[in-house]
């Protein structure tokens, strides 16, 4: 953990230079001058303008009244309306795109068994110290005779161009206050490709078991941005060698490790699991998609046997880790609609399309697979690409290659048969109109035969052919056929 990473970005204090002049900023600058209130930028937005990243939303901390500040700067720059939130002591208001925040410097004490602290009104100074890292306690003054000053008491701007994360006080202080930062810690250094400072880390280390304190929406906030972050498993690594992630997903821990018996071996599925996530990072911005990697194999632990003369097997790891996700995405709040349905899915599918040209590729299965997979088709194919692995430069070459041909097959399939967004040819409404019943069991089966027939491609998917089979089933089921109804009505 020592060894620094190389990050891309460049500090420049000159990026500074022009803030004083510009109309936010003037306008903060004339107030402060006016009530005789030191006012400050602070936090996230001075880190990125140092390093040129884009950043949306500017923070100010003001030494008095940040609500009565708000309102007057809104005022003078004639911004829209100001909302106010009381309880917490600051006010926004949105200007140009940008959401403009005021709130008093305060002083915070904690007390251990909570995150939230009692708060009092402070100097910047008290305010600076209270904040997670040094490169996110960085102040612009905006007090008169030093406006567009850099006010650092930490040294953050050396820690900024190193690429260093570190805390302003000690680091058992500032963790152990509110652990959330140490989840914190490892999202910037996944973010920004800083490195968490050694003393730092080891102070993670004994207080990770300090989370249990933290909620499972603030946890998963972390873990989403950690994810969301263009190389993903940096986090994961952090995550896991600081003792974090076990206290919120230990499963992934159990993924851990390649046991090996008669000289046969398996991979490490936890190193296996963050290199397709970064794989699929490579590829697609898709949070969903992204979190059916890190669980496409996580029941590979509960399923893995040794069957002699054979070697590893994770029979069934598929359909086990679908059903693991829902008690996962409880346990972490996160959501439990369509998106948890579509994580489901892609690690219930995730082997579906390599298998298929293990044995000869029929249009049968290619069908099936794009009625299974129906609109997650591009995300599965993307993770099952990013799947792909393995260090043997001829297996990966013939995987790839597998890959591509059911590419081919799928579009040549979809093309034809137009499987994707499936829509039953004969409805419901059909049927009962044809045999003349009501709502019933026979309607479903007919259906259902119906459907299994076209993905089998024993009929093809049209209504002519959809009606004929109807028809057939219902003589089969003794239901009378209404005159008029030998061909399919043509308003449906
Ligand atoms: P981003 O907006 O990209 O997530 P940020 O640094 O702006 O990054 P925010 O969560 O918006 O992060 O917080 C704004 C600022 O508030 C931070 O830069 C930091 O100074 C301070 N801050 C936020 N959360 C904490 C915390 N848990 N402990 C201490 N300071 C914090
Ligand atoms: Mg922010």
């Amino acid at each position: 953990m020592s060894e620094q990473r190389a990050h891309p970005y460049r500090v420049d204090p000159d990026r500074l230079a022009g803030a004083a002049d510009e109309p936010l900023f003037r306008a903060v600058a004339e107030e402060a001058r006016v009530h005789g209130i030191p006012a400050f930028a602070i936090g996230g937005y001075v880190r990125d303008r140092l390093i040129d990243r884009p950043c949306k939303d500017i923070d100010f901390v003001v030494e008095g009244d940040g609500i009565a500040f708000a309102q007057a700067v809104a005022r003078r720059l004639n911004a829209g309306q100001v909302h106010v939130f009381k309880n917490f002591g600051t006010a926004m208001f949105r200007w140009q795109d940008m959401d403009i925040e005021f709130v008093g410097a305060r002083r915070e004490s904690y007390r251990r068994d909570s995150r939230k602290p009692q708060v009092e009104p402070g100097t910047i100074r008290d305010d600076q110290e209270r904040r997670d890292f040094t490169i996110n306690a960085l102040a612009i003054s905006l007090e008169p005779g030093s406006v567009g000053a850099l006010v650092d008491p930490f040294g953050g701007l050396l820690d900024l161009g190193q690429g260093i994360i570190r805390t302003p006080l000690d680091p058992d202080t500032t963790f152990s206050d509110d652990p959330l930062r140490m989840l914190r810690a490892v999202r910037f250094a996944t973010q920004l490709g800083f490195t968490i400072d050694p003393i730092c880390f080891s102070s993670i280390k004994r207080n990770a078991a300090r989370l249990e304190i933290i909620s499972a929406e603030r946890i998963h906030t972390e873990l989403n941005k950690i994810i969301a972050a263009p190389k993903p498993s940096i986090g994961f690594i952090l995550l896991l060698e600081s003792g974090l992630l076990e206290h919120f997903l230990p499963e992934m821990i159990e993924l851990l490790g390649a046991e090996e018996k008669d000289g046969i071996g398996h991979k490490d599925n936890f190193y296996h699991t963050i290199q397709v996530l970064d794989n699929v990072a490579g590829q697609s911005d898709d949070l969903w998609l992204r979190w059916a990697a890190i669980l496409h194999d996580i029941a590979k632990p509960r399923t893995k046997r040794f069957e002699a003369g054979h070697g590893w097997t994770f029979h069934g790891h598929e359909d086990k880790g679908a059903r693991m996700v829902p008690g996962i995405f409880r346990r972490l709040k996160l959501p439990l609609d369509n998106k948890m349905r579509k994580v489901q899915n892609l690690v219930a599918l995730h082997l579906r399309p390599i298998a298929l040209t293990k044995e000869e590729v029929s249009d049968s299965a290619i069908r099936r697979l794009l009625f299974d997979a129906g609109d997650d088709l591009e995300a599965l194919m993307v993770l099952c690409k990013a799947d792909i692995t393995s260090k043997n430069e001829k297996k990966k070459k013939r995987y790839l290659s597998n890959y591509e041909l059911v590419m081919r097959k799928l579009a040549e399939v979809e093309e034809k048969d137009r499987i994707r967004n499936f829509q039953p040819p004969v409805t419901g409404e059909d049927i009962m109109a044809a045999f003349g019943i009501p709502p019933s069991r026979p309607i479903g089966d007919i259906k259902t035969t119906i459907k299994e027939a076209i993905l089998d491609g024993r009929i093809r998917n049209d209504r002519a052919q959809a009606w004929e089979l109807m028809k057939e089933e219902g003589a089969k089921l003794g239901l009378e056929l209404k005159p008029g109804f030998e061909v399919p009505p043509p308003d449906r």
